[in-house]
């Protein structure tokens, strides 16, 4: 199994991601960038998280590398610290996983995640262990940078129409988690103008009050928070804030579906080009397409092809089904801050959050998952079938296919033996009508 799953290394904290493991990625890391340059090495809040970056830091020193240590900081601020100061960064951040966890994930020189091929040939080294080792006298220096989140806040507030925000004096209200986002949300909110009502704003890596992934089910407080005090938005962000989910004026949840699609409308009322999104995301982002008579993109799933592709044909928005949304024009990552300063534009343009998710196509989902042993082979058998017969067939990402009233998508698990099945049509009925026959296709599989 790879060493990298979709979004870098994750797991126990103090188990699997140990204080040796955060030192050899970063020997690893160091190795492959040749001994040279500067990485900058950031955390979210989590318990264990000063420990896992004292040990990347010294790691990457270890192996001759300058290191600027950002501290506190989401994930999408240290990357937009990278592609300013750095030729790579370190984050160490489980992102939604639940308080125990930890992770690390690597960033690039431009600020993206690292690439696929960037992150094997770093395992290959983690796994060779034949690290670099600076001499003595070429071990690196260690900086300190406390302003890496104003530079990201700034950055922020120039993407998007500040002024008109300002005037609005909107009211929002803020479930951090006591995440990243607390060290960042509230303060750009600020800025621009809000008056802010924080709940779980305070940092704190054991997660008192809700673990790190931002579910309607824990952020019953903030709906009411927003229908009593006559909001104008909630806004929640995961662990490491590279994520954001809203409610409306109103107190409702906007499902992360409709969250994309609805960003995607408001984008390209103002500029046509193209957009981007993977197999796995509702047919929703192909209707808004269609609709403002521009190009839909698909890729695999992950928001690292998401953004790679945006760049390679100068997408104008892309992201992903599940709350991570890319905004060309401010970096090429997910970005929860930034979706959430693009919704008070929207807003700010005279129109409610309620208005707007009404306005973007309902479609169902089913889903489940079937156990297999031999995936690929499953797979492969998958594929010769659907391929012999006439729907229009996707096989970027598993094997995704169409019919005219909907989709289904079969896709192997990266990190169990199970294959997923996800199908999607405009009825309930038919979505799980769709679904099982994917279930029936793969057991006809194995
Ligand atoms: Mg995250």
């Amino acid at each position: 199994m790879a060493f990298f799953g979709t979004n870098g290394v994750r797991g126990i904290a103090n188990e699997y991601i140990t204080p040796q493991l955060a030192i050899d990625v970063a020997r690893s890391l160091g190795t492959y960038m040749g001994s040279t340059g500067v990485v900058a090495i950031g955390r979210d809040t989590r318990a264990s998280g000063e420990m896992l970056k004292s040990a990347a830091i010294a790691g990457a020193l270890s192996a001759g590398l300058t290191v600027i240590d950002v501290g506190i900081c989401p994930t999408p601020s240290v990357q937009y610290y990278v592609k300013e100061y750095a030729d790579a960064g370190i984050v160490v951040t489980a992102s939604h996983n639940p308080r125990e966890y930890n992770g690390i994930k690597l960033i690039a020189a431009d600020g993206s995640e690292m690439s696929r091929e960037g992150e094997r040939e770093i395992e290959k080294i983690y796994y060779s262990k034949e690290f670099n080792a600076a001499p003595w006298e070429r071990t690196g220096d260690l900086r300190h940078d406390s302003n890496a989140n104003e530079f990201y806040i700034s950055g922020i507030i120039n993407s998007v129409d500040h002024e008109l925000i300002r005037e609005k004096r909107f009211k929002v209200v803020v479930d951090t988690g006591c995440g990243a986002g607390s060290v960042t949300l509230p303060f750009l909110l600020q800025r621009l103008g809000c008056e802010v009502i924080t709940i779980n704003g305070q940092v704190d890596g054991t997660f008192p009050w809700r673990n790190p992934e931002p579910t309607p089910d824990v952020l019953t407080e903030l709906a009411d928070i927003v229908r009593k005090s006559g909001a104008n938005m909630g806004v929640a962000q995961d662990g490491d804030a590279d994520r954001a989910v809203f409610f409306d004026e109103n107190g409702e949840f906007i499902e992360e579906e409709i969250q994309l699609a609805m960003m995607a409308k408001y984008v390209l009322a103002r500029k046509k080009g193209p957009i981007v999104t993977p197999v796995s995301s509702s047919s929703r982002m192909l209707d808004v397409a269609k609709e403002a008579g521009v190009e839909l993109n698909w890729t695999a799933v992950g928001s690292i092809n998401v953004a790679r592709k945006m760049m390679e044909i100068d997408a104008v928005f892309g992201g992903e089904g599940n709350g991570g949304l890319i905004f060309p024009e401010h970096q090429y990552c997910r970005d929860g801050a930034m979706a959430c300063a693009k919704f008070l534009e929207i807003i700010a343009n005279g129109q409610k959050l309620s208005e707007l998710a009404q306005s973007v196509p309902e479609y169902f989902n089913s889903k489940t998952k079937v156990r297999i042993e031999d995936l690929p082979g499953a797979m492969e058998k998958v594929k010769e079938v659907v391929l012999s017969k006439d729907n229009e067939v996707d096989t970027r990402d598993g094997v995704k296919i169409w019919y005219d009233d909907g989709w289904v998508l079969i896709r192997p698990s990266g990190t169990e033996p199970i294959i997923r099945i996800f199908a999607e049509s405009k009825t309930k009925e038919r979505a799980d009508e769709l679904m099982n026959e994917g279930v029936e296709l793969v057991n006809s599989s194995k």
